[in-house]
């Protein structure tokens, strides 16, 4: 499997380059297979420094299907990253449905309640615990993923310090969340953008993969790239690390519905 499937676009207002520009490298490198996800727009004028304008949807998904039949040597996927925030599920559920995604990434970069603007990567809580805060965002990701609106957990732990692995301090709380996106038939997002992060790994902390094999998870592999070059970035390096777990398979979507591959089969 050689798919990016967590690629942004400049109608995010923090990204650079045309669409073009990212296919292109895509090609380069020899993907098969990439996902434009770029940031959905939110109700109440939430975040809209960081995100198209709702209006802009619409061409945004036109220009993917024209990008594809512009190259037909690689798969493009319509594809939206999808922020999970309590009080915007309906608008979500409207707003998914108007188009004909085929797959949908959920993140949590907002949790409510946090203050300046509930950022989920400016949090002061001198009161509370790291284990309290890792806490309080998984049981964001868990309501996420339990609402059915979304396919792919992206970067699950984002909110991780450098000090402990959410892993090491939430066991509990990732296996129930591996276990509701389980039930709701998603997978998780191997994202690489941490690398070029001062927390420099990959979302979600390579200890979870047992885990996420152990559960018959599938998995995706993102770059979450905001710049053409970072298209499939580390992604050879990242099936060294998989193929220790054989039995671990990538998804793919079309439509919104999954289907699993073994990581030994190549796509032609
Ligand atoms: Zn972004
Ligand atoms: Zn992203």
């Amino acid at each position: 499997m050689n798919a990016d499937y967590h690629i942004h676009t400049k109608l995010c207002k923090h990204a650079r380059g045309e669409m073009e520009e990212y296919v292109e490298q895509a090609l380069r490198i020899g993907l098969k297979e990439i996902a434009f996800t770029d940031h959905i727009p939110l109700p109440d004028n939430f975040d809209t420094a960081h995100r198209m304008a709702y209006h802009e949807l619409e061409g945004y998904v036109n220009k993917i299907q024209q990008l594809q039949k512009s190259y037909p040597d690689i798969i493009i996927k319509t594809g939206i990253e999808a922020d999970f925030y309590d009080g915007f599920e309906d608008y979500l559920y409207q707003t998914l449905n108007r188009f004909q995604f085929d797959l949908v990434i959920m993140a949590v970069h907002f949790v409510k309640g946090w203050g300046k603007s509930n950022w989920a990567f400016s949090y002061y809580f001198p009161d509370k615990s790291l284990k309290q805060i890792y806490s309080e965002y998984l049981q964001a990701v868990k309501r996420g993923i339990n609402t059915g609106l979304f396919n792919i957990v992206g970067h699950l732990d984002l909110i991780k310090s450098e000090d402990y692995s959410v892993l090491e301090l939430n066991e509990n709380e990732v296996k129930d969340i591996l276990q509701a996106a389980k039930e709701q038939n998603m997978a998780v997002e191997l994202n690489t953008s941490g690398l070029c992060k001062s927390i420099n790994e990959i979302y979600p902390n390579l200890n979870m993969l047992p885990m996420i094999a152990e559960k018959d998870l599938p998995i995706t592999f993102g770059s979450d790239a905001h710049q053409p070059e970072r298209v499939g970035f580390y992604f050879n390096e990242l099936r060294e690390d998989i193929a220790v777990y054989p039995s671990l398979k990538y998804a793919r979507f079309e439509n919104r519905q999954i289907n699993t591959i073994l990581q030994n089969k190549i796509i032609c």
